[in-house]
């Protein structure tokens, strides 16, 4: 046993714990932006978020931009294929026979105006089939406890399970940049909600961190397809509940 500096005694096993703990988190701190992004991608992939190459992550390291490539399937990954970019968009280091994503305009105007760490942008089915049977400018949820995990972006506060998140739907074009205009008017028009859907395409969701963004994609994702399953199973999700009725 031993006394840490709040004067706590500890016991062996609580100091065994605390040493794998913070040995995982040094592990995590140690990986670099494109191992990260290696990781990530292979993640995501086993997801379904990113079949056939699509789909694309980006970091930034203050003025540094690390994005994934174009054309090369996500499980496959490396970190030596992750382009390094200034914030201009013009490459300081990546493999010369491939290019940087195409949505590394949209990765900028997001940084631009919410200057996150990490943006990833998914496939995923459950986000499309979402904006596919809910087809307005938005997506709106309520009394769902994953709402939690979607945090409050000028803050970085928790959201109540049981309060509305509107989450901006803008439609797909034919190529990734075309979508500027709409994605800067749903970046303004929604400014606390850290993602935009886009109709019969998937998401840009992003955070502060790397585990962050991975964490908020994750719990938009459940929402979505929590939604595709309510409408499937005819409730109306902007209806508060009803009739329903547990221990308290
Ligand atoms: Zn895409």
């Amino acid at each position: 046993m031993e006394e840490d500096p709040a004067g706590t005694v500890k016991t062996k096993a609580e100091n065994e714990r605390n040493e794998r703990r913070t040995s995982t988190n040094h592990d995590e701190e140690q990986m670099t932006s494109p191992q990260v992004l290696s990781y990530l991608c292979r993640h995501l992939y086993n997801l379904g978020w990113m079949p056939g190459s699509g789909g694309a992550i980006s970091m930034r390291e203050g003025d540094t931009l690390y994005v994934t490539p174009s054309g090369v399937q996500k499980e496959r990954v490396k970190a030596s294929d992750v382009f390094e970019l200034c914030a201009d968009g013009s490459v300081l280091s990546g493999p010369s026979n491939l290019r940087p994503s195409q949505c590394l305009p949209l990765f900028q105007l997001i940084y631009e105006v919410h200057g996150p760490g990490t943006i990833i942008h998914s496939h995923s089915i459950a986000v499309v089939m979402a904006t596919i049977l809910y087809p307005g400018r938005w997506l709106r949820l309520s009394h769902l406890h994953m709402i939690k995990g979607v945090p409050r972006q000028s803050t970085g506060g928790r959201r109540r399970w049981d309060e509305e998140l509107c989450i901006p739907v803008i439609e797909n074009e034919a190529e990734d940049k075309d979508m500027a205009g709409s994605l800067r008017v749903a970046l303004s028009a929604q400014p606390d909600c850290p993602a935009v859907l886009i109709r019969r395409h998937g998401a840009y969701i992003w955070g502060q961190s790397w585990d962050k963004a991975k964490t908020t994609a994750e719990s938009i994702d459940y929402l979505c397809d929590v939604a595709v399953r309510m409408k499937q199973s005819g409730l109306n999700i902007e209806l508060p509940p009803s009739g329903e009725k547990g221990f308290e």
